[in-house]
């Protein structure tokens, strides 16, 4: 068991000041590559020191779902740690890729992330420190807050009191000169029994998805010397106890460091087996032929009354509704069980819920127990 072993120090033939790689121009113009995609709505939720922007991407179908399950990742508090951005970058990829898995977990969660935390530090290379030359990842107690850390904790404390739906995974992603993969638990001394135990649960639950990718739950944080409640971690233990699987996540910070897209996948498939979202189902269904087929609306473009037309190879609980491009459900036109054959439902741009709907792009989405199509339409007036 190996107490505070996050990040690690700076080893000596490392400058404490230097250019960290990926900046934050190159995240302004990945952040406009995947506002393309339907499923994501982007964010600032604050700004630095320096007046950056602290950007959040939002994933999901329906991004202000009052049911779906949310869990919140933010990256890069340490900019020396780079690799945590990657892991980040693949989760993204990996949560926006046109797949039945990633259409599932679109289908029932939402997903805010924060790639890049502290840019003022990215830009000045630093290694861990903001432009006040604080570290950012403690400080949470503080009487004044950093800016950067109280963007997030505001967005902590707007997403999980008083929405029914609040966030049940906190990850806080670093990189460690160790050069590990590993993830921090909190021990039952600064937390329960209960808690620390789910929370080793948890990690052995991502480990299955990349056998020999991480470290066993060897690491671990007490909180039993200085301020406990400084760290983001803490806070939330603080104010939501065993509410909110909240854990530091350490990459390899060493030249070994790379599969950023099996640690993603298999933080998502832990997670999604946390939050009891069956991704392990859907992939089966997809290797069988599937139970049916949404064809392309007729006509398309169309104004203001389109045909969609599924054919079903059995008896089938479906959920068929019209989504706009802000990824809002706007319409549902059929909620029920049908019978196998070919179905063909209406929709009409001119009076949805009474509302004349505006040119644009629209999906129609088709949602069964363990799967999710959705096509692309468009309206023109
Ligand atoms: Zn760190």
């Amino acid at each position: 068991m190996i107490e505070n072993q996050k990040c690690g120090a700076l080893p000596d033939h490392i400058n404490s000041e230097r250019n960290w790689g990926y900046g934050y121009n190159d995240l302004i113009s990945d952040l406009s590559e995947w506002s393309q995609s339907p499923y994501v709505v982007i964010d600032s939720i604050g700004a630095s020191v320096q007046g950056r922007g602290i950007w959040e991407l939002i994933i999901s179908d329906q991004h202000s779902s009052l049911t779906y399950k949310r869990v919140y990742i933010h990256a890069r508090t340490h900019p020396g740690e780079e690799e945590s951005f990657w892991v980040a970058d693949e989760i993204i990829n990996f949560l926006i890729a046109d797949t039945p898995e990633a259409a599932l977990i679109r289908a029932n969660t939402i997903f805010h992330i924060v790639p890049m935390h502290n840019p003022d530090g990215v830009e000045l290379g630093y290694s861990r420190e903001n432009a006040n030359g604080l570290d950012i990842e403690s400080g949470w107690d503080d009487d004044e807050l950093q800016p950067e850390v109280s963007a997030l904790q505001n967005r902590f404390i707007e997403l999980s009191f008083a929405i029914p739906n609040p966030i049940q995974v906190a990850l806080n992603m670093h990189s460690a000169y160790a050069c590990k993969r590993y993830f921090v638990y909190h021990h039952e001394n600064g937390t329960s029994r209960y808690f620390a135990d789910s929370e080793k649960d948890f990690i052995s639950g991502i480990q299955l998805y990349y056998p020999g990718g991480f470290e066993n739950w060897n690491y671990y944080v007490s909180w039993s010397s200085s301020t406990p409640d400084q760290y983001p971690e803490s806070w939330w233990w603080f104010n939501y106890a065993e509410n909110v699987m909240a854990l530091t996540y350490e990459d390899m910070n060493c030249s070994d460091a790379g599969n950023y897209n099996l640690t993603a996948s298999a933080i998502i498939n832990g997670i999604c087996d946390f939050i009891g979202v069956n991704i392990a189902g859907v992939k089966k269904s997809s290797e069988i032929p599937e139970d049916f087929v949404l064809k392309q609306n007729y006509p398309n473009p169309f104004n203001p009354i389109t045909n969609i037309n599924i054919e079903l190879e059995k008896m089938s609980f479906l959920k068929i509704s019209i989504i706009d491009i802000e990824g809002k459900e706007i319409k549902v036109i059929g909620n029920q069980n049908y019978s196998a054959g070919s179905i063909t439902l209406q929709w009409d741009g001119s009076n949805a819920d009474g509302h004349q709907m505006p040119s644009g792009i629209y999906y129609c989405r088709l949602k069964s127990d363990v799967s999710v199509i959705s096509k692309k339409m468009i309206l023109i007036k």
